[in-house]
Parts: structure tokens; sequence; C-alpha cells
């Protein structure tokens, strides 16, 4: 495998501990990263020493920002340069039946270490002061064979912590690995386990899986093992309900492919999920064609619910919400439309308008190229019509240099029928681009020079 170039603040770090009479190994996403030259984004460092200690050297060793909200479960944070470690203590967890929190327990030996840890890729350790690799369970032969394999018996690990499910779909799905059977297997035996996770905890695994660069691969692990059940029922309905016979197979097809054609941003991504997410509960036949009608308003109320549960923010869950009631407002043909309709829409838009475009282009999902094309002009077109009315309103705006009352001022004047020729010259030079419209010295010269002649 790969040699994983450690940075210098790290080694010399790694040096403080030793001469502390400490052990010091970098674990975790860091290491299987480093093996697969992925970038690494943090750091993750487990030693024998006791938080208090660690605090202690990572203090010594000149570091400000200091985290102790972790040292319970025996995690210090740091940030070193710009990057962010975390140090924990050797543990060795002890689950209970019922409960979803580990009873820390720390442990004294690395081995104890990476037994707890959840699979064979993330349980390797690496010693910065003589490059040794310690690898008990074999992660670098499953790096190579792109596997996720759980440490240890799969179903106890995952009744322990059954996070480690959606990780192992989230790994798979980052890393584009395949998930070992037996573990795969687990999964399925286990899934009712996921009902004692916060949601917290299943938002933070399932944006990963939302951002990672095939989203739709992570959405049908979960489906298949079911662990849908417990990460967004509300899909289960758009699963096999037939949609537009010919272009999709189901609604649940559609929504896979429009996930996989939107930008990786999180508020798109949801989008995507949940544009059609209300097409199950708004279906009706008519005239021997499906009508959806006010899906896009009851997904909307959908969408608040479902990202509320999520715990995620007011704002994001707005956002959202908004996208998926505007997102049929982008029409597939607005040759019809009033430049007033075109207004309002910009108006109700607001700051979406820019994703409701790249929606509406990701949301174009049928198989006939033609119909296809035909849309994306529509689209071309109306972005065309609100550039040229958002200039038209500019010009609008704009305003002789002067009013009236500053020229009545300029010449000691009243009002009267002397007043408009002059503002219309000042206009008319603003417009050819001649005189700036802030420009008052400028134009009380040119107006000097009108009321002479
Ligand atoms: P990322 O690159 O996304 O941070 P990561 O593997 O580093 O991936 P973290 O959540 O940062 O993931 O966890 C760091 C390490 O801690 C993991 O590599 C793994 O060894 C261990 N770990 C994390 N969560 C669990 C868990 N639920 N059960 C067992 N071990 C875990
Ligand atoms: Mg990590």
């Amino acid at each position: 495998m790969n040699p994983i170039s450690i940075p210098n603040w790290l080694k010399t770090l790694a040096e403080q501990f030793q001469a502390k009479g400490r052990q010091f190994y970098i674990v975790g996403g860091a290491i299987r990263d480093g093996l697969l030259e992925r970038e690494i984004n943090e750091w993750d460092a487990a030693t024998d020493a006791k938080p208090a200690e660690i605090a202690t050297i990572l203090r010594a060793a000149g570091c400000r920002q200091i985290g102790t909200i972790g040292a319970k479960f025996g995690t210090i944070t740091a940030t070193f340069e710009n990057e962010t470690l975390e140090v924990t203590t050797f543990r060795t967890d002890q689950y209970q039946a019922d409960s979803r929190a580990p009873a820390v327990q720390f442990g004294s030996s690395l081995l104890d270490d990476l037994e707890r840890r959840d699979f064979t890729v993330n349980a390797i350790a690496f010693n910065p002061l003589n490059n040794a690799l310690h690898d008990p369970f074999h992660g670098q032969t499953d790096l190579k064979a792109k596997i996720i394999r759980a440490v240890n018996e799969p179903k106890k690990r995952f009744e322990e912590d059954p996070l480690r499910m959606l990780r192992a779909i989230r790994l798979a799905v980052q890393l584009d690995f395949t998930i070992e059977k037996e573990t795969l297997v687990a999964i399925e035996k286990e899934k009712e386990r996921m009902g004692i996770l916060s949601a917290e905890r299943i938002a933070q695994e399932f944006n990963k899986i939302l951002l990672s660069e095939k989203p739709s691969q992570g959405l049908e692990l979960i489906v298949e093992s079911g662990l849908i059940s417990y990460v967004l029922p509300e899909l289960i309905p758009s699963i096999d309900l037939e949609f537009d016979p010919g272009e999709h197979k189901d609604i649940y097809h559609h929504i896979l492919q429009v996930l996989d054609n939107t930008p990786p941003r999180l508020e798109l991504r949801w989008c995507a999920l949940l544009h059609d997410i209300a097409k199950p509960l708004t279906r009706k036949k008519i005239g021997g064609e499906y009508h959806f009608l006010g899906h896009e308003v009851v997904g909307a109320r959908l969408a608040k619910t479902i990202l509320r549960r999520l715990k995620y923010s007011n704002e994001f869950v707005d956002y959202v919400s908004k996208l998926v009631y505007l997102h049929q407002r982008i029409p597939n043909d607005q040759g019809n439309w009033t430049d007033g309709a075109v207004r309002r829409f910009v108006r109700d838009a607001g700051e979406a308008l820019q994703d409701l475009f790249t929606f509406a282009e990701a949301d174009s999902t049928g198989k006939n190229e033609r119909k296809l094309a035909k849309y994306r002009a529509g689209r071309d077109e109306l972005k065309n019509r609100i550039e040229v009315l958002e200039k038209e309103a500019e010009i609008a705006k704009i305003k002789s240099p002067l009013s009236g009352e500053e020229l009545m001022k300029l010449f000691h004047r009243p009002a009267g029928p002397w007043i408009k020729p002059i503002k219309e010259k000042l206009l008319a030079l603003v417009l050819d681009g001649e005189l700036s419209e802030k420009d008052k010295t400028k134009a009380e010269e040119i107006a000097r020079t009108i009321v002479k002649n």
C-alpha cells in the first residue's frame, strides 16, 4: 500500500508523547484515506495517556485551542496549523442491550482499542515514529479488495451500535466499496435496532451519503437492507408506484436519477429526495393518465415534517421546503407566459431562483431526448426573458442626475416648463453612456450650458 505522509507537527507531537513514556498512534479515517491516497480531512490519534495528561501534553506542544467536551469519553480535540486532531485514550467499550451509549472503559492496549472499532479498514493504526502499521484485522487486505467488513462478529457489532449499519453504507458509497456478504446480511437482520438511534446521529451519516458522488447507490442499499423504515419511511410508497409508463420504472427510480443529477449540495440533494415524495399521496388517474395535482404543496409540508424530525436548522428546513414547493413552477414551455407571470415567478423564487433552474435541469429524466431538448430550450428562453426584464427594470429606474428641485435651486428660478427639456437632455446623456447618473458636478455644468444657449 502507499506510504502515508504525516505532517511535521504531528510527528513532533508523537515525539512529545514518547518523551512522556506514552504510546501514540494515528488511527481511523486518516489512515484508511491515506492508504487509499484520498484527501485526509481530520486526524485521529489513540494513546494510553488519560484525557488530563493528553491535554497537558497538547498544551506543552504549543496548542492553544483545546476542546475537552469529549473528555469523559476519553477524547481531547485540538487544532494545529488549521488541521484538527482528536486524541483519544485507548478504550474498550461495553454495551448494554437496552442502551445506545456505551459505558466507556479506558483500556491499556492498542489491540483492545482497534477491536472496538467498526470496520477492518477503520481499525488500522500507524506509528509515525517508526512508520509501522498495526493491522490485526487485515484492514489492508480489505482496502485492496475494496470491501467493508465488520471487525469481529457483524451481528453483535450492529446490535451494540446500530449506527454502524448506516456507516457501512456511507463508507461503501464514499469509497465505492462493496459490503462483505456476512456484514450485509447482518444489517438486514439487525435493522430494527436502528430504532434506538437519535435523529441527529442518523442525519449526520445520511448527509454524507447524500453528498457522495453517487448518492443513489447509498439510497438503494438503504432501501434493499430495510434501513429505509428508520431513515426515511415516507419514501417507501413511491417504490414500485407507476408514474409515467414507458418513461420511468416508478417514482422511486425517477428520484434516484434526480439525486445523482443534482450538484453535491445538501439543499439540492434533499430537494431531489423530497420533490416527489407526495406523488403517491396525490396520484389520480384521469382520462387514462396519472395526475399528481398539488403534490408540490403536500410535498413541501411533508418535507418540513421530515427535516424537522431529523433536526435540521429552521433555515435549512424552510429553504428545502420552498424548493419543493416551487419545483414545478419552471414550466416546460413558457411560450404563453406574460411578462407579469415571469416577474411574479422571479419574486416568488427570490434567492432560490438559480437553484430552481439547476433543479429543473436535474429533474428532467425521461427517455425521450427530443422532449428533453425542447424543455432545455424552454428553460433557456425563460432565463433570457428574466434577464431582459431585469435589465428593463434597471433601465426604468434610471433618472436624470439632477431633479427638478435641484435645478430650481441651481438657477434660483421657480418651477416651470423650462425644467423638463434640461432633465430630458441629462437623462438622454445618461442613457447614451456619456454621463454618469451620479455625476452631479458634470450635470450642473451641462445644465448651465443648456440654459446659456
Ligand atoms: P471520516 O473520514 O468521514 O471522518 P472516519 O472513519 O474518520 O471517517 P469518524 O466518525 O471520524 O469516521 O470516526 C473515526 C474512527 O472512529 C473510525 O475510523 C472508526 O475507527 C471509529 N468509529 C467511529 N464511529 C464508530 C462506531 N460507531 N463504532 C465503532 N467505531 C467507530
Ligand atoms: Mg474522521
